[in-house]
């Protein structure tokens, strides 16, 4: 059987960015730039003001100047300065040509409408001014293809005139829940059924992380029900399935997927829970769709999307095949592992030192303390009201160990 490692490093070489689309800057949020984008213009485009005052020849020791005109943000100088004359300039405005420095208002006194007495009749050149093209000039980079473009970004790509612009989208990903045994959530299960709590989990799952959900329905365990569903989902760039991927009579996914042209890459890993995990790729000439068959267990099907679909879709979306949410963490009790498969549990990771840091001010690393996580109880893979205190998974190695409180885990936040 395939370890955690080997399917990872599987599903990597299938997980390629989506090819780039031109987006309006207002839908560019938290999406990867696919292009170097330059600067249109010098910024700040012209000398500017950087606190209302007056615009005055530095070198004109005169105390009193006669006031030439007043110009504010978005209007433009129509006199030069010269030495015994200033210009009431507001903060953002384009200096006056001859001038070069700014004496802030604070420390001027208007003697009538047409003359003002300078407090500081000395300023240094270039006093309150950024000069042209200071901050970046045309034709320079200013973020480069790969960017996650944060609300900082979108607001440098605003300033140089990026209206629309060349982006990774996120995935379009299509979640079908299988089982015969399914009920919708609005219904009370009869003998034998229970409620389909898989398709809200992953279509939530997707919306957190932005990619387009597409919601398949229910499908039963049957050959033309699942091959009608699947390739619809097949139009997307991911299909989720869940259930229907272990040994019994009934798991006939893997033959549908098989029949629908999808190539399985592999099936089964020794991983607790999430042994069942399927996974296939379905080639296209434009792009291929990745099909993860997730075991139908909430916990496991939980366990199988943070660990192997989260990170294929931050590859899609173009941040590169990671676990976006990954830190490590001390173990607050013993623990045994007993090995054999890796193990991914639920747990709950705490900040150890939060009280303690923010009364000192610091950030709890620098305080010396840490995240700690505790493995919590579970019973087997469908006990889902388990995971309802978890905020983490931990992973364990395939090998045995017993893990003293203290040692170090490698956790995904979820
Ligand atoms: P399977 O992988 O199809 O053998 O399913 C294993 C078990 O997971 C089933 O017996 C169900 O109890 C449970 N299960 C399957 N699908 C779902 C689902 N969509 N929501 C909740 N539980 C499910
Ligand atoms: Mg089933």
């Amino acid at each position: 059987m395939l370890t955690v490692e080997q399917a990872l490093e599987l599903i990597a070489q299938h997980s390629k960015p989506l090819a780039p689309v031109r987006v309006p800057l207002g839908e560019a949020f938290g999406l990867v730039l696919a292009e170097d984008v330059r600067s249109d213009i010098d910024s700040p485009p012209y000398d500017k003001a950087m606190m209302d005052g007056y615009a005055v020849v530095s070198s004109d020791r005169n105390p009193v100047r006669q006031v030439l005109e007043e110009v504010a943000a978005g209007a433009v100088p129509h006199h030069a300065v010269v030495p015994g004359t200033a210009t009431s300039i507001m903060t953002g405005a384009p200096l006056p040509e001859g001038a070069d420095a700014v004496v802030p208002i604070e420390r001027t006194e208007l003697i009538d409408v047409g003359s003002v007495r300078l407090h500081q009749v000395d300023p240094n050149p270039g006093q309150h001014v950024l000069p042209l093209g200071a901050s970046l000039r045309a034709g320079e980079t200013v973020l480069r293809e790969g960017a996650l473009l944060r609300p900082l970004d979108i607001a440098i790509l605003a300033e140089f005139g990026h209206a629309v612009v060349a982006v990774r989208p996120q995935p379009r990903v299509a979640v079908l829940p299988t089982g015969n045994e399914l009920v919708p959530v609005g219904e009370k299960p009869a003998a034998g059924q229970i409620r389909n709590s898989n398709g809200p989990l992953l279509l939530a799952a997707l919306r957190q992380v932005g990619a387009e959900a597409i919601d398949l329905g229910i499908a039963r365990d049957d050959r033309d029900d699942l091959r009608r569903r699947i390739g619809q989902g097949l139009a997307a760039n991911m299909v989720l399935l869940s259930g229907g991927v272990s040994a019994g009579k009934f798991d006939l996914v893997p033959e549908v997927l098989a029949e629908l042209g999808v190539e399985q890459v592999l099936h089964k890993v020794a991983l607790r829970p999430g042994k069942p995990f399927w996974f296939g790729v379905r080639r296209q000439p434009d792009h291929n769709v990745l099909v993860f068959g997730l075991p139908g267990n909430p916990v496991s099907s939980f366990v199988c999307f943070e660990l192997f679909v989260r990170p294929a879709m931050a590859a899609l979306a173009g941040r590169g095949f990671v676990h976006p949410r990954s830190v490590t963490a001390r173990l607050s009790h013993a623990y045994d592992h007993p090995g054999g498969r890796a193990a991914c549990l639920p747990a709950r990771v705490a900040d150890s030192g939060l009280a303690d840091a923010a009364e000192h001010c610091l950030p709890s690393s620098r305080a010396g303390y840490g995240l700690t996580v505790e493995i919590l109880p579970w019973k087997g893979s469908a006990d889902l009201a388990a995971l309802a205190r978890a905020n983490s998974l931990a992973r364990l190695p395939t090998e045995a160990q017993h893990f003293e409180p203290g040692m170090l885990v490698e956790v995904l936040l979820v």
